[in-house]
């Protein structure tokens, strides 16, 4: 198959994109975040393609895209007023929710469980693109799974190129990382930490909820957390200081610090918006190595620290704080 590239810019390849959708393909769509892999929740053959393309295990459950906050009612049941509180401040946004699902939502979406996970993007585009399907979309991260997530439409094509029917290019994603998941039923807690952080929820609920890693739980919230995620090819090994870095690798590894340093390194600026487009820039050069500079400021960032760990997984680390795995 042939995937077209259509561009956000122009209505009618908005268009275009919604008939495909409503037509029971899979198209790439951007969002604030990454680039999602969407199907129209109603049509179980096309979610059940997006386990298909991506390599994604069953047990590891969509979000589900909504083009205004209104439209959760339609997807999710017994929304608490707390759930109504955080979509005011954060929706639309990065701010992902798992609610109670409503009967209507197929239990594919959910890998069985009796939660779905909800979102509004922020990219207006993007809420065009969902009313105009006229239903909410599940998209996951539209990478093959266990890669890094994409954030230009390029990635999507590096990964999916061929197996999809289309990708809508709106550039690169401003935010550059996946959106922060929060369980609100039964007991509040980060199941994966974002751009909107503990503190930021606090604000809102009155107090810090938790970050729930998957190490600590026999039976994870959110069943993705258990998979190494985020991985390129070329191994990531997190580091305290440079002098770990064994000189023989000088050249052919590359160092990423969230500050300039000099020679003799190759290294390259780390932050939500690189990180991601850096692992597959590694790849491509055939690394050896990627090293990450765990700077205070990297290790005081919850979302970037759990993006490092799980790439880092099967890799010699020495990060103190054990895998995600
Ligand atoms: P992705 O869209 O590829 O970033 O993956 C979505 C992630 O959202 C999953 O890996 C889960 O961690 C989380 N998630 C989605 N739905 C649920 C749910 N019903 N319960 C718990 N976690 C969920
Ligand atoms: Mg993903």
């Amino acid at each position: 198959m042939t995937t077209l590239r259509l561009d956000a810019s122009k209505p009618d390849d908005i268009e275009r994109a919604a008939s495909l959708l409503r037509e029971g393909k899979l198209v790439a769509i951007p969002t604030e975040t990454v680039y999602g892999l969407a199907a129209r929740i109603g049509d179980e053959r096309a979610i059940e393609q997006i386990f298909q393309v991506k390599g994604r295990p069953h047990d590891n459950p969509l979000i589900v895209h909504c083009a205004r906050i209104e439209d959760i009612e339609r997807v999710a049941t017994r929304i608490p007023p707390i759930a109504w509180r955080l979509f005011e401040r954060f929706a639309p946004g990065p701010l992902t929710l798992i609610l109670e699902r409503a009967a209507t939502v197929p239990a594919v979406v959910s890998a069985g469980l009796p939660t779905v996970a909800v979102r509004v993007p922020s990219p207006t585009v993007t809420c065009a693109l969902i009313e105009r399907v006229g239903e909410a979309v599940v998209a996951p991260s539209a990478n093959r799974s266990g890669r890094p997530s994409p954030t230009t439409a390029e990635h999507v094509f590096e990964d999916l190129g061929g197996s999809i029917a289309a990708v809508l290019d709106a550039g690169r994603c401003s935010i550059g990382i996946e959106s922060t998941v929060l369980n609100v039923v039964g007991t509040i807690a980060i199941v994966r930490p974002g751009v909107v952080t503990a503190d930021d929820i606090a604000e809102v609920i009155g107090f810090q909820p938790p970050i729930v890693e998957a190490s600590v739980q026999s039976q994870p919230i959110a069943p993705g957390m258990k998979y190494r995620h985020y991985a390129p090819a070329t191994p990531v090994i997190l580091i305290e200081s440079l002098d770990e870095i064994p000189p023989e690798m000088y050249c052919d590894s590359v160092v990423l610090a969230t500050k300039p340093i000099g020679q003799p390194w190759v290294a390259r600026l780390l932050s939500h918006q690189t990180l991601y487009d850096e692992f597959r820039r590694a790849d491509h050069e055939q690394r050896r190595a990627i090293y990450v500079l765990l700077t205070p400021d990297v290790r005081g960032d919850d979302a970037l620290m759990n993006r490092l760990r799980k790439a880092a997984a099967s890799a010699p680390t020495t990060d103190t704080h054990g895998s995600n795995q």
